[in-house]
């Protein structure tokens, strides 16, 4: 038992340290002015505005000498919609995300938004042109106002103030002694899982980028804030390409479209409904794999076997 128990629990520590990893990277993707590992092409312009239309023709990708994790993969992200990621652990759901926010070049086909190849365009424009809501909402150093405002220097004082009321943080923030000029502490350290959830989608709303890239949370906040935050969520995906690696029966049931990984392919995909209906990949998922929107007691039922 030992011996299989030992590397096991090594290359879960690996994993966790990986996945930590891209969460850094990810979050500093709304200010770095390029990925770690990649140069921007000498020629390089700028994404010009559009509808947000993402698509994979044919990525082919993977790690660092490591296994193919995207097999000539076709994709399409549609403008407006919601597309939900499902797939068992280790399909390659955030691998997509890397390629879309450029993180990553696909080793063969390429990524375009709106027919342009991203690798062929300037960083900054790409950057300007997606937003980030990952399960690990990450503060800097500073006041609330500073990080609602992060990557948009040049916001007003009644633009921050819309973004936290959309967001639904404007009450907690002015409920605070110092309110917009409260200080978070290290990585937010004075505020709740909820709070630093808000803000970060707030500085979404502000960004106010056609493409909205998420990352649900699989541990729960408390029901009542999490509620909120889904709502706040709703209505920043309302009207942009949004991709989310989805835990939730909620959360898929939602979507426009559900797009079923596994292995690095796409083995269904389709509206929620139409996918339901069909005994596939998607039917064992929901049956077996999302995380039902159940309050402690449900869950621990269900932990428990019922
Ligand atoms: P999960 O639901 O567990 O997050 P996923 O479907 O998002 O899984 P990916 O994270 O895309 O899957 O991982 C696909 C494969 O690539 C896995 O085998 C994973 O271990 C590997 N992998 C992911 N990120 C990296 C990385 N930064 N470096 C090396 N290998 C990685």
């Amino acid at each position: 038992l030992l011996l299989t128990y030992e590397p096991a629990k090594r290359l879960a520590r690996m994993r966790v340290q990986i996945e930590a990893n891209m969460v850094g990277v990810r979050m500093l993707f709304e200010i770095l002015d390029h990925p770690i590992e990649l140069k921007e092409a000498p020629d390089a312009v700028d994404l010009p505005a559009g509808p947000g239309l993402i698509r994979l023709e044919q990525v082919g990708f993977s790690y660092r000498n490591g296994p193919k994790v995207l097999k000539d993969m076709d994709l399409s992200f549609e403008p407006g919609k919601v597309t939900a990621l499902v797939g068992p652990s280790g399909a390659g759901k955030s691998t997509i995300l890397n390629l879309i926010m450029r993180l990553y070049d696909p080793e063969s086909g390429r990524v375009t938004i709106d027919g342009h190849d991203i690798s062929k365009v300037t960083f900054k424009s790409l950057r300007r042109r997606i937003s980030y809501v990952g399960q690990d909402p990450f503060l800097f150093a500073g006041t609330i106002r500073h990080n609602i405002a992060i990557g948009n220097e040049e916001a007003s004082e009644s633009e921050i103030v819309e973004a936290a009321k959309a967001a639904s943080a404007h009450g907690f923030i002015m409920s605070l002694p110092n309110g917009y000029d409260t200080d978070v502490g290290e990585n937010g350290r004075n505020l709740s899982g909820g709070q630093k959830q808000r803000i970060t989608v707030a500085r979404a709303f502000l960004r106010n980028s056609e493409i909205l890239i998420l990352d649900e949370a699989t541990s729960s906040l408390d029901s009542e804030s999490e509620a909120g935050i889904r709502k706040a969520i709703e209505r920043l995906a309302h009207g942009r390409t949004t991709i989310t690696i989805a835990h939730r029966l909620s959360t898929v049931a939602g979507a426009d479209q559900i797009v079923v990984i596994e292995d690095g392919q796409v083995v269904e995909q389709g509206p929620p409904a139409e996918l339901l209906r069909n005994d596939g990949a998607y039917r064992r998922l929901y049956t077996y794999q999302l995380l039902p929107d159940a309050g402690p007691l449900e869950s621990l039922a269900r932990a428990a076997g019922e």
